[in-house]
């Protein structure tokens, strides 16, 4: 059974998201979403309980292969608690490559976990969690780029 740990702040989770996870079911027979809390951030920790309730709604349907948590601290900590073989993330642009390309180099020497990465489609490439919470910010109808349910 290989299991991926899916991590990130996903505030809010997109559909641009949601296809890496629905993608990433085709290689990985289980995946964790992880919710990294920050602690010290007054309200984050009642912040995350509601996007753990709305990412639960939104990958029901793919049942017991999908697993959502939130956690605090490092995340290949909790990867290696979990029992995940890899961490799996999606990449948009090149922007995106430098930022990931880092993170997975640090990930690996601290603890030996290799990082999956996924090509976004092109259709989700603009897809941002801080593009939709501005949208939002103004009353924009964001529901062309978040999950319905
Ligand atoms: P962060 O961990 O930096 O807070 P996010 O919560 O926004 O990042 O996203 C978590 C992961 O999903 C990252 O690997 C990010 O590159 C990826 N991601 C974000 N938006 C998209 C998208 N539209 N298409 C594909 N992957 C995405």
């Amino acid at each position: 059974m290989s299991t991926a740990f899916y991590a990130g702040s996903f505030d809010p989770f997109t559909l641009g998201h949601l296809s890496i996870v629905e993608r990433g079911l085709h290689i990985f027979d289980r995946i964790y979403i992880g919710i990294g809390v920050n602690i010290n951030k007054p309200g984050a920790e009642r912040d995350a309980l509601a996007r753990l309730d709305a990412i639960r709604k939104a990958v029901s349907h793919f049942g017991e292969k999908v697993q959502v948590i939130s956690y605090c601290g490092l995340t290949y900590v909790k990867a290696k608690e979990l029992g995940a073989d890899c961490l799996l993330r999606g990449l948009r642009n090149s922007g995106d490559f430098l930022y990931e390309q880092q993170i997975a180099d640090v990930n690996r020497q601290m603890s030996g976990i290799e990082t999956v990465f996924m090509i976004s489609l092109p259709e989700y490439a603009s897809v941002s969690s801080s593009v939709v919470r501005e949208l939002e910010r103004y009353g924009a109808d964001v529901s062309r780029f978040v999950p319905t349910k």
